[in-house]
């Protein structure tokens, strides 16, 4: 399992499209998941954008896990989004090994300039600058904890084009991949 991580306006679900479409893992979207198996009341949580509580989320991706074939990799996407999640990933509720973390990296003026052409009611420079903001207090604690663990961390540059983003990216996952076997062996 590699745990991809990336601010908003990054692409990384488009990316992460692409390594599941080109075999290269399964792709688990939290959010997407979340969203297909929840109703009511939680489902309202999720529409406003609140984070729902880590028993609810780590159940719905532990089957999610679950359901991917152990031969194949796994991208997820999405979790761990506060320090009180990391735990889980280390439990035997996760049947798979963290084999690193793929962590793309974007300048903020870049992500200021991705996020107002989207141009969304929510895209204005001071919401944008919230979220970047945020963002950073909730990742950078937990990127400190995978290096703590030394889970390896790979920082991937998110600027460029798709398919040159995307083959710094495959590199990324092929060189988590082998340090994992190795590793193992
Ligand atoms: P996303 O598609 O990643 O924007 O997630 C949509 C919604 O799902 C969020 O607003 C949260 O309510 C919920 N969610 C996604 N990931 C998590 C997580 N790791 N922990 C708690 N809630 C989450």
């Amino acid at each position: 399992m590699i745990i991809f991580i990336g601010p908003p306006g990054a692409g990384k679900s488009l990316q992460a499209s692409l390594v599941e479409e080109r075999g290269a893992a399964k792709w688990i979207s939290v959010g997407k998941a979340l969203r297909a198996s929840l109703s009511g009341e939680l489902k309202e949580k999720m529409d406003e954008g609140e984070l729902l509580d880590d028993a609810t989320v780590t159940g719905v991706i532990s089957e999610a896990v679950h359901a991917v074939p152990v031969e194949q990799k796994i991208l997820l996407d999405g979790f761990p989004r506060k320090e009180s999640q990391l735990d889980w990933l280390f439990t035997p509720d996760n049947p798979r090994q963290v084999i690193g973390v793929l962590n793309i990296e974007l300048p903020d003026e870049e992500i200021m300039n991705r996020l107002s052409k989207r141009g969304r009611v929510d895209d204005d420079p001071e919401t944008i600058s919230h979220r970047i903001q945020l963002y950073k207090e909730e990742i950078n604690p937990i990127l400190e904890h995978f290096e703590n663990l030394h889970v390896p961390v790979i920082q991937v540059d998110g600027v460029g084009e798709i398919e040159e983003v995307y083959k710094r990216i495959q590199f990324a996952i092929e060189t988590l991949k082998k340090g994992a076997e190795e590793h193992a062996n």
